[in-house]
């Protein structure tokens, strides 16, 4: 049987960031992905924001990682010429809401996010220069805020794992694992087995379900999804910020937002909040099930949102376009987590902002696994 020094199960932002780190490092690595090419699971699903790290609770993971993670993932995009644009973004608060927004403001402030010291709150007459046909009573101009071509990141992060010697064997389906209290057999869907010292489970929507196999039970959490649907506009859009609403007192989200493409010209909207059963469970297949089918009713309640702030959006302009899920722990963080299997790291629960987080994560990881971090070249 084949034995390796590190397995990382997964190869979407997160396993390929883990994956070449570890490389890098001088580990040996194998990455297994089911899919046939890198980054086709909630990597290709999301928002493509990087986000500045405003909103998430003091002393949280996603709060130590994000503006942090953000601030190295743009030195990332410009040294490899990854698309990326650092549009900012606008929180906006309607009449009655300007207390909350003062509270986002200040509690960003407290958390240090990205370029906090340029953050600041605009009235309704500063708002007529900068976004005229916005509306809103006051909004928070957060200058960290930017886009970025996911794509472009995996591909990038895959291809310096591999110069650096990660193997990384694609449509490789790891079905279960064996833990022998030192190493790890994984078990492949064609009956294939190899075994490692350090295995990285970095499976996303589908982490809990490999964890299941071999982690005893009760240990692993339970997971939540939560699917994000987005709805294009069929006419163009006035705005040169990102804009988001006040997130909702649910944590759910952060609210139907406008996002702006990575290349310009383009805009979307989205995601919303739409709780899955509890009882779904993930399907391997990123196609074929239907869940990712965006349901074009909805797009009346995303016109109710979006024209509360931006009321000249034409009514039956919205088209839907795709949509992503989120795996949510009871924690709401991300849980970076070994059950006290030495060698074993999981990362559970990685929702947004994990695209931004995920240089942040990989460094964790390999903190956690006690492997020295190499220095960046960027
Ligand atoms: C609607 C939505 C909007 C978001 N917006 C943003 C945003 O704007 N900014 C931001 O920073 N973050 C955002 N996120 C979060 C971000 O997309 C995710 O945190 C990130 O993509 C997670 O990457 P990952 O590598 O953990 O998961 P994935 O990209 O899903 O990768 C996991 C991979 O593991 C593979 N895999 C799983 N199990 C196995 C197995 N047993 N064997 C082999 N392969 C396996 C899967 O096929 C998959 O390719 C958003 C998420 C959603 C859902």
């Amino acid at each position: 049987m084949a034995h390796v020094s590190a397995v990382v199960v997964g190869a979407g932002v997160v396993g390929a960031a883990v994956a070449r780190s570890l490389a890098r490092a001088g580990q040996e690595v194998l990455a297994v992905e089911r899919l046939r090419q890198p980054g086709q699971g909630t990597t290709s699903r999301n928002s493509q924001v990087i986000h500045a790290g405003l909103y998430y609770p003091e002393g949280s993971l996603k709060a130590r990682f994000c503006a942090a993670s953000a601030a190295r993932l743009y030195k990332f995009a410009e040294s490899r010429h990854i698309p990326h644009w650092n549009c900012q973004k606008l929180v906006v608060a309607a009449e009655g809401q300007e207390e909350r927004l003062r509270s986002v403001a200040e509690h960003a402030q407290s958390i240090g996010c990205l370029q906090k010291e340029k953050m600041r709150l605009l009235s309704r007459e500063d708002l007529k220069i900068l976004e005229p046909d916005l509306v809103a009573s006051a909004a928070l101009l957060s200058p960290g805020t930017g886009v970025i071509c996911a794509h472009s990141v995996v591909s990038a992060l895959v291809a310096e794992a591999e110069d650096a010697g990660a193997s990384f064997s694609f449509g490789s389906d790891a079905e279960s694992v064996r833990w022998d209290g030192s190493v790890f057999t994984l078990t492949f869907s064609d009956g294939f087995q190899v075994t490692c010292d350090k295995l990285v489970n970095a499976g996303g929507l589908h982490a809990g379900q490999l964890a299941q196999t071999f982690v005893p039970p009760g240990l692993v959490p339970e997971f939540r999804f939560c699917k994000g649907n987005y709805f294009r506009p069929s006419v163009p859009v006035p705005f040169k910020r990102l804009i988001y609403p006040l997130p909702p007192p649910s944590g759910a989200g952060l609210g139907t937002h406008l996002t702006l493409d990575v290349e310009g010209g383009g805009a979307k909207f989205g995601p919303d909040t739409e709780w899955l059963p509890a009882d779904y469970q993930p399907v391997k297949d990123m196609d074929g099930s239907g869940v990712y089918r965006v349901d074009a009713s909805r797009a009346a309640s995303f016109e109710d949102s979006i024209q509360s702030w931006w009321p000249s959006l034409p009514s039956g302009s919205l088209e839907p376009d795709y949509s992503g899920l989120r795996v949510k722990v009871p924690s709401g963080d991300f849980e970076i987590t070994n059950h006290g299997m030495e060698g074993y790291w999981a990362q559970y629960g990685i929702e947004s902002p994990g695209l931004t987080s995920s240089l942040m994560i990989a460094e964790q990881v390999l903190r956690v696994l006690g492997v020295p971090i190499p220095a960046e070249d960027f």
